[in-house]
């Protein structure tokens, strides 16, 4: 790699990016979840590519997945059969417990969104997506359509008709919104973007008896809260019925951790959804690289699985334990984290980057971590002491602030 000063970075993608994000380093750099920036400045990497980075930088099972399916056919296209397709297929619908699953690759989260509200729609026949109020699906159209914040749509003209939001956990306003129109409901079980917001057992519960009331499908955004991220393979395995059944949706959306960073997405599908030759596609999606590169992810991220609930009830504990004023409530699930502070979130994680720790902010006042799943406990604990420092840092500002007001 060309060896380029920060100040030449800056400048470079200030004059040839595009500028949708508000950027601040350039890392270099990373291993597990340590990652350098420019001038070999260490973090924790407590964000790890918005939870791309499932098994940490620099795998080494994954580098040597990487090496291999390098040096061999990355993509033939959808129009020939690819042996890593059909046993990451395998290894999903396996994990997925859904009966004769089936299911279609793509690149990225907003596709798979895509993909699912098309599936909906040719499916049922029907037009209406329903989703909730906070929820983030993606970027482009028909995924822009079912998320809630105005602030991503202004500007965008019209978004896809029939689409409604309804308030997470409402279920009186769930069920006033259905009708036999409804296609489908769209729901991250745990809410990301919108600022780590858990849906509640009789909410799915209301869910799934409305979609099957009305002939809709139950589908479950899992891009951010798939692959481990909380402890199972899906969140939605965490939703038990009073029979003690597992909740199963429909369709499930994945991306983001399926192959450590690599772009992938997917979607699985029940045995009642079925898509004819033509009606959906993907030049990219499925290829031999990526699928060999999710395969091994799916082996590493099972071995860590199960001390995932230990580290998140670790992690809660010593962020009480700092009896942090400033620290209002804890809350997520499995490595899905958040904080919610009394205090401006940007402020907060600025600090944090200047003190050696990457989060970020997903509300007004509401810090996120998402860690490789691979951290340790003593990383965890070095965490929050860092977010400990840095919110004193933050008030201490404040207060200098105010001293160098009142002597003005
Ligand atoms: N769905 C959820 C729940 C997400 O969190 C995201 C991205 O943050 C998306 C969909 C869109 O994924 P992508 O950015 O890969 O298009």
């Amino acid at each position: 790699m060309i060896n380029l000063t920060n100040k030449e970075i800056i400048e470079l993608d200030k004059k040839y990016i595009l500028s949708t994000y508000k950027k601040k380093i350039c890392f270099n750099e990373g291993s597990d979840c340590f990652i350098y920036d420019n001038n070999g400045q260490k973090y924790i990497d407590c964000i790890g590519g918005i939870a791309t980075c499932s098994v940490g930088h620099n795998n080494p099972n994954i580098k040597n997945t990487i090496i291999k399916s390098s040096s061999n056919i990355l993509n033939t296209s959808n129009l020939f059969y690819s042996t890593p397709q059909i046993k990451l297929a395998e290894k999903l619908i396996i994990l997925s417990k859904l009966n004769n699953g089936k299911c279609f690759f793509c690149n990225s989260g907003t596709e798979s969104i895509e993909a699912a509200i098309k599936i909906a729609k040719k499916n049922t026949n029907k037009n209406k997506i329903i989703t909730l109020e906070k929820s983030f699906h993606g970027r482009t159209l028909g995924s822009l359509s079912a998320t809630w914040n105005p602030k991503y749509k202004e500007g965008f003209g019209s978004m896809i008709e029939k689409f409604i939001h309804v308030p997470i956990n409402n279920c009186s306003k769930l069920k006033k919104s259905f009708d036999s129109d409804v296609a489908a409901i769209i729901i991250e079980p745990i809410q990301g973007e919108g600022g780590i917001n858990e849906c509640d057992i009789e909410f799915i519960i209301t869910a799934k008896k409305l979609c099957n009331k009305f002939g809709a499908l139950l589908i479950f955004d899992e891009v951010q809260t798939g692959n481990g991220r909380t402890g199972k393979y899906f969140c939605y395995e965490h939703f038990i019925d009073n029979y003690g059944e597992i909740i199963k949706p429909d369709i499930i959306t994945l991306a983001k951790g399926l192959a450590n960073g690599i772009p992938i997405g997917a979607v699985i599908v029940n045995d009642l959804i079925k898509l004819n030759p033509g009606e959906h596609g993907s030049t990219f999606g499925g290829n031999n690289f990526a699928c060999s590169v999710a395969i091994t992810t799916i082996n590493e991220i099972k071995k860590v699985m199960p001390d995932i609930f230990s580290k998140e009830v670790f992690f809660k504990k010593e962020i009480l334990a700092l009896k942090n004023e400033h620290i209002k409530h804890i809350k997520g699930k499995g490595l899905m984290l958040a904080i919610d502070i009394n205090l401006s979130a940007k402020d907060v994680v600025e600090k944090c980057l200047e003190n050696g720790l990457i989060i970020n902010a997903v509300q007004e006042n509401t810090i996120r971590l998402l860690p490789p799943l691979t951290i340790s406990k003593e990383l965890l604990k070095k965490t929050a002491i860092i977010i400990d420092k840095s919110i004193n840092d933050v008030i201490g500002k404040i207060a200098n602030e105010n001293i160098i007001i009142n002597n003005d």
